[in-house]
């Protein structure tokens, strides 16, 4: 039988004692959460520290983001992905900046670009103290096996049950804690197959626990079929330039990245030597990459040669850093 009081207390202590330390957790600056929750919506926790110190040693406080140029923010995200959020974090620090202050409610957050309710729950209660849970997979998951939850997990309206479920139980003194308590449970032992039930500190208040249903909770409809789609990027360089091109600013997708040329950009080229392949996954499309080493006669139309040296510093596109990293590639080890 579950006891609110004494699960937020369980689940708290548990988190004072198990939890990971990670950077972001040493801080109630909200710019610093907000930076964190942003890039952890998109990549697992280990890939995000490294972006996360050097993002912050780059841009320590909200000013200094809001005075970056686009092309500094980018360059620091790359190869992060969804760089429509990176984009908004900036948008969002400039409003911030020229307020003169951060917002102080959850109300107030979500008017900011690219805050959406599960953000400006996490910096509401996270920096701010203020009573609001937050909903991300692993407190999804947690809350329809606590709850025993059988409808599908993602429609919204079972999605709203497990929002109310979390903001039920919410501990209103410490709504940050709480919140990370549950998340953490999430990613640690309360995990998507294989739950480690027994030394779970709330297994006597869970339901799907009490009823040996934790293997089966929470139910997802299938997602639709990953489409496999191969693609073919050429390394091509002279003197100590490579030729890229960079995509429009009005491109749907990653507009203002760098891109190797591929045969649209650079239908001349001739193939020389195949320096590797790697998939790269975006939602539900599957890319396998072949990259080759390539010649062309002069510049196609649209690319241009850049130094070496400063291919870095260039907002790349995640996929073009992949290639690059290629042992054989110039920019491999
Ligand atoms: S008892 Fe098992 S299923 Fe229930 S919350 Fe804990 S880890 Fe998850």
């Amino acid at each position: 039988m579950e006891s609110v009081p004494s699960l937020s207390k369980t689940l708290i202590e548990w988190y004072d004692r198990h939890r990971r330390d990670l950077p972001w957790r040493n801080t109630t600056d909200p710019y610093r959460i907000w930076v964190a929750e942003v890039m952890l919506q998109q990549t697992r926790v280990a890939a995000v520290i490294p972006y996360y110190r050097r993002f912050i040693e780059k841009f320590p406080a909200v000013e200094v983001l809001a005075a970056a140029s686009e092309v500094e923010l980018l360059s620091a995200w790359s190869g992060l992905g969804y760089y429509s959020r990176a984009r908004s974090l900036l948008a969002a620090a400039r409003e911030v900046t020229s307020a003169g202050r951060f917002p102080a409610s959850f109300e107030a957050l979500r008017t900011l670009p690219g805050i959406g309710e599960y953000t400006a729950a996490a910096i509401a209660s996270i920096a701010l103290g203020l009573p609001h849970a937050v909903l991300d997979g692993n407190v999804a998951r947690v809350m329809a096996r606590l709850t025993g939850e059988d409808g599908d997990i993602r429609s919204a309206t079972v999605r709203r049950r497990l929002r109310e479920a979390a903001q039920h139980r919410l501990d209103r003194r410490r709504p940050g804690d709480f919140n990370q308590a549950v998340m953490e449970l999430g990613a640690t032992l309360c995990l998507p197959r294989d739950p480690r039930c027994r030394v779970c500190p709330i297994r006597e208040q869970c339901a799907a626990y009490g009823s040996g249903r934790q293997g089966e909770l929470p139910v997802k409809s299938a997602r639709p079929a990953v489409e496999r789609i191969a693609r073919t990027v050429y390394v091509i360089r002279r003197r100590q330039r490579l030729l890229l091109w960079q995509r429009p600013e009005d491109s749907s997708r990653l507009a203002g990245f760098w891109e190797l040329p591929e045969a649209a950009q650079a239908p001349s080229a001739h193939r020389r030597e195949k320096l590797g392949s790697f998939r790269h996954t975006i939602v539900n499309q599957n890319y396998r990459f072949e990259v080759w080493r390539a010649d062309v006669g002069k510049a196609p139309q649209g690319c241009r040669w850049v130094p070496l040296a400063a291919v870095n510093a260039l907002p790349l596109s995640t996929t073009a850093r992949k290639a690059l990293r290629l042992p054989a590639a110039p920019g491999g080890t």
